[in-house]
C-alpha cells in the first residue's frame, strides 16, 4: 500500500486501516456518551523512523474539554488530554489502566499504541467560542503527558496553547518532557493575556533509577534545566517530586538532592508524592519489580501491606525531608507546597501529579492529577451507566 500523507503532511506507513476492536463506547463525552463514535474512527498509522515500533490511532473527538466529576477532590474542573497512552513508559504510571477501557492492554499497548485526537485544536476553538463556556482554568497533563513523543509529530499541545492564549483562557501544564521548551514562544504569548503555569515532574536525579523506571522520558537533569529556563523566561514553574519510589528514590540524600536542584533552578514550589499502587498498576509494577529488583519485593510488601498507600508516617517523612531541603536552599524565600506541609498528597493518578498551590489558589492551581482523572472517570462513569 502506498504511504499516504499523515497528519500535518508527514508521511506514515499505513499497513492496516482496519479499526482495531476497541471498546470506544466505554469512553464517553457529556452529551453523546460516545467520545469516539464508530463513524468517526479511525486510522491506524504505523510509525516510521524515530516513531518505529509505535502506532498512532487517529480519532476525531466530539469534545476535548473534559469536565471532572463534581465529587472529585481536585482543584480544577476542566482538563484537556489530546493523547491517550504515553510513550514515556513510566513503570509506575497510574494512567495505564485507562488503556484497558479501550480494549488495549496497560503494558506495551499503553506505551506504543497512542490514541491521537487529531481534531483537538479545532474542537477546542469551537468549544471556547460557545456561549456556555465560562473561561475556567483548564489543566493539561492530568492523564498522560501532553509533551510525550507524539507531540513532536502532531503539535496538538502547541495548537491548544495557541488557542487558549488567543482566548485569554487560563491554563496549566504538567509534563516530564523538555519538548515544552519548543513552545516557549506560544507560552509567553499566552502569558501576556492570561495566567499560564507550568509544573515539571522530576522524581529523582539518580540516572540509574531514572533509566530503570522512566525509560521514555528526558533525563532528570535536562528537566531541571527546563525548569530553570521556564522560570527565567517568566513562566512560573513548580516541580512535583513524584512519585517517590521505595528503595529506589526515597533516601534522604536523594530527596534532598532533588529539592536543592529544584530550588537552584528557581522552582516556585516543590511537592513530593510517595508512590501509591492501585489495582491494575499494582500488579504491573510489582511484576516489574520482581523481575528487575527482586531484592526490593520484601520492602514493598512491608510498606504497602496490601493497601494502595504507604503508611502516613512514611509519607510525612518524605514531605519533611523535601520541605526542609527546599527551605534551606531558598533561605525560606520560596515555600514548599502547602499540600506537602499539611498532609501527604493523596490526589495522585494518571500523570502522577499533586496539588501544588491548590489550597490558596484552587481556581488557578497548577496542574494536579486526580485520583480519578477525567478520562478514567469518564470511562468508569460510563461503565456504571452502561452496565
Ligand atoms: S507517568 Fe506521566 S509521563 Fe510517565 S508514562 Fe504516565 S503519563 Fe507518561
Amino acid at each position: 500500500m502506498a504511504a499516504p500523507r499523515g497528519h500535518r503532511g508527514q508521511t506514515v506507513d499505513v499497513t492496516d486501516v482496519k479499526t482495531p476492536r476497541l471498546r470506544w463506547r466505554l469512553a464517553s463525552d457529556e452529551t453523546s456518551r460516545t467520545l469516539f463514535p464508530p463513524d468517526q474512527l479511525m486510522e491506524r498509522h504505523v510509525g516510521v523512523g524515530e516513531y518505529r515500533s509505535m502506532e498512532f490511532l487517529h480519532v476525531n473527538a466530539r469534545r476535548v474539554i473534559n469536565e471532572v466529576p463534581a465529587a472529585s477532590k481536585v482543584p480544577f474542573r476542566f482538563t484537556i488530554n489530546a493523547y491517550r497512552g504515553c510513550s514515556h513508559a513510566c513503570v509506575y504510571c497510574f494512567a495505564r489502566p485507562t488503556h484497558e477501557y479501550l480494549g488495549l492492554n496497560l503494558a506495551e499497548d499503553f506505551e506504543r499504541r497512542i490514541v491521537v485526537k487529531v481534531n483537538a485544536v479545532e474542537r477546542l476553538a469551537a468549544e471556547l467560542r460557545s456561549p456556555n463556556w465560562k473561561g475556567d482554568h483548564i489543566a493539561m497533563g492530568t492523564n498522560t503527558d501532553p509533551y510525550q513523543k507524539a507531540e513532536a509529530k502532531y503539535h496538538l499541545t502547541r495548537g491548544i496553547i495557541d488557542v487558549l492564549g488567543s482566548h485569554a483562557n487560563p491554563f496549566s501544564i504538567l509534563t516530564k518532557s523538555t519538548l515544552v521548551l519548543r513552545d516557549l514562544d506560544v507560552l509567553l504569548r499566552a502569558s501576556e493575556r492570561t495566567e499560564v503555569r507550568m509544573a515539571f515532574s522530576i522524581g529523582t536525579l539518580d540516572r540509574e533509577v531514572w533509566h530503570l523506571t522512566e525509560p521514555g522520558t528526558p533525563p532528570p537533569d535536562k528537566r531541571i534545566e527546563a525548569v530553570r529556563r521556564l522560570n527565567e523566561a517568566g513562566i512560573p514553574c513548580s516541580v512535583l517530586i513524584a512519585p517517590v519510589l521505595p528503595g529506589l528514590s526515597d533516601g534522604d540524600a536523594q530527596l534532598t538532592e532533588v529539592a536543592q536542584a529544584c530550588a537552584a533552578a528557581g522552582a516556585t514550589s516543590v511537592s513530593p508524592i510517595a508512590l501509591h499502587l492501585r489495582s491494575g498498576v499494582r500488579e504491573h509494577y510489582l511484576g516489574w519489580l520482581s523481575r528487575r529488583r527482586p531484592d526490593l519485593v520484601a520492602l514493598y510488601r512491608d510498606r504497602f501491606r496490601g493497601r494502595a498507600y504507604q503508611g502516613e508516617s512514611e509519607q510525612r517523612r518524605i514531605c519533611e525531608v523535601v520541605d526542609a531541603a527546599f527551605a534551606r536552599a531558598t533561605g525560606g524565600a520560596r515555600r514548599p507546597s502547602e499540600q506537602g506541609r499539611r498532609e501527604p498528597a493523596r490526589f495522585t493518578t494518571g500523570h502522577e501529579a499533586a496539588l501544588t498551590d491548590a489550597p490558596r489558589h484552587a481556581a488557578s492551581a497548577i496542574v494536579a492529577t486526580a485520583t480519578r482523572h477525567e478520562e478514567r472517570d469518564d470511562a468508569q462513569v460510563t461503565q456504571q451507566r452502561l452496565f
